[in-house]
């Protein structure tokens, strides 16, 4: 597994794990019985992060186009999707086993000692030669336990997308380009899950498969590079985080006419965020070839009749909220106090506000308690009314809440609040009866 170049990088991977823990982003999974490697439960304020940074992306993929469609397809599918695929045959990762230690580790992340690759575990150079190793995890589907019942869950949304071409592009009567887009659970029986949620078994991803004419493939494939690198930028991570890197033709998938990935500066280098891959009509082709069924475009008013190509960038959710959390991690100072912040977009933040009384006299809960209902109708409002009022915003900077709204002895007269600001701690006062309006307009500005 890749280690953390330099110590403050070593700080800040251990900084945000550790907050994920206490705040409850994240928690190893089934913890009370000692978890199981590399699976984690998303917790409270996980659950609703990673659904914002989903929203994100729905909003610009799909709500926010007219030539994009959704669909939600199931995880256990026909074996012979996969078959037809080539993630039977092919997807699989080289596997080495230690002869010293006898652990198993992934053959293509490696360090090298004099020419050899070293176990991560132990250190020795005693390895066996690699062999290839499914990632697919195997299922049974009903009570019998026998060939004609193995199952898959699926590696990836993709094949949804492809095997129900036909049935979107009839249905809705579309014609190329147009795209499907999916977001949902993946599994892969990855050999060395590490870093955190970086690579975990079971995980989210957000894919779009864009069909498209093929002499136009090579300009969407252009463009969908364009947006999507955009698209980070747009929800928060600074320019010189991120990078595209075109993959050199020896990295190139079978079926590629080219792949570019947008990358994360992650504290251990440069890691994978979302691949944009010109598919070409590999996927179409090799379904319709398996199903016997024609899977193309057929336009009746001037006879054309071709196979899309498929432009497909393909991102992790899980994978990429661990980004937008390492990028909006800082620690400063305020009012010669040090605080941590975290720095998220606001609409990414999992409660976009916090009502915050100024006391816990029972004279201020009332209309506190109403300024909190009247915003949690449109928007994830947190409430909290123990300790100091400077440690309640602490609390709120350090799980990324842009706006903290308090609730103080002279709101009972006139009727006004103040707002604080998480970036600039800028305080400012409201009237109530604007409140709702002015932190919507504020959202949507940001
Ligand atoms: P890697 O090279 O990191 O294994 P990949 O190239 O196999 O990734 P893709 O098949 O292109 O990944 O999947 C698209 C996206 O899904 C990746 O960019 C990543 O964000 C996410 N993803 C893939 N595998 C995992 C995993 N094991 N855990 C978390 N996210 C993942």
């Amino acid at each position: 597994m890749p280690s953390p170049e330099n110590a403050a990088d070593a700080g800040l991977f251990d900084a945000v794990v550790n907050l994920c823990k206490r705040r409850g982003f994240v928690f190893p999974s089934a913890e009370i019985y000692g978890g199981i490697r590399s699976t984690y439960d998303y917790g409270p304020l996980g659950a609703l992060l990673l659904r914002n940074v989903r929203d994100a992306w729905w909003r610009s993929m799909v709500q926010q186009r007219d030539d994009v469609l959704p669909i939600d397809a199931a995880i256990l599918t026909n074996p012979k999707v996969w078959e037809a695929s080539g993630h039977l045959a092919t997807f699989t990762d080289p596997l080495v086993d230690c002869r010293s230690c006898k652990e198993r580790s992934r053959a293509d992340h490696l360090e090298q000692k004099d020419g050899r690759p070293i176990c991560p575990h132990c250190g020795s150079t005693d390895l066996t030669e690699a062999r290839p190793f499914n990632l697919m995890f195997k299922t049974f589907v009903g009570p019998v336990e026998d060939d004609a019942a193995v199952a898959y869950l699926r590696p990836e949304t993709a094949q949804g997308m492809f095997v129900n071409f036909s049935n979107v592009l009839t249905s809705m009567r579309r014609r190329p380009p147009f795209g499907i887009a999916q977001i949902g659970r993946s599994f892969r029986n990855e050999i060395t899950p590490g870093n955190f949620v970086f690579r975990t078994r079971e995980f989210e991803q957000m894919e779009l498969e864009f069909f498209v004419p093929p002499a136009d493939s090579q300009r969407w494939h252009r463009y969908w590079c364009d947006e999507r690198l955009a698209w980070y930028q747009r929800w928060g991570i600074p320019s010189d985080q991120l990078r595209l890197r075109p993959h050199d033709q020896e990295e190139l998938s079978h079926y590629s006419a080219g792949t570019s990935d947008v990358e994360f500066r992650f504290p251990w280098g440069w890691g994978e965020l979302e691949g944009i891959a010109n598919r070409t009509d590999y996927d179409l082709k090799a379904h319709a070839a398996a199903s016997g069924e024609r899977l193309e475009y057929f336009d009746q008013a001037t006879g054309e009749r071709y196979v899309p190509h498929v432009i497909e960038p393909a991102a992790g959710a899980t994978r990429t909220m661990m980004a937008f959390l390492l990028s909006a991690y800082h620690e400063d100072e305020v009012g010669g106090e040090p605080r941590t912040v975290l720095r998220l977009h606001p609409r990414l933040a999992p409660y976009q506000v916090a009502v915050l009384p100024l006391s816990k006299k029972e004279t201020l809960a009332p209309l506190a308690r109403q300024v909190a209902a009247t915003l949690r109708s449109q928007l994830m409002c947190d409430f909290d009314d123990t300790q100091s009022i400077g440690r309640r915003y602490r609390r709120q900077d350090e799980i990324g809440t842009p706006y903290c709204v308090t609730v103080d002895f002279d709101s009972l007269d006139d009727n006004a609040v103040t707002v604080r600001d998480r970036d600039t701690t800028a305080q400012e006062r409201l009237p109530i009866d604007a409140l709702p309006g002015e932190l919507a307009r504020r959202l949507a500005a940001s």
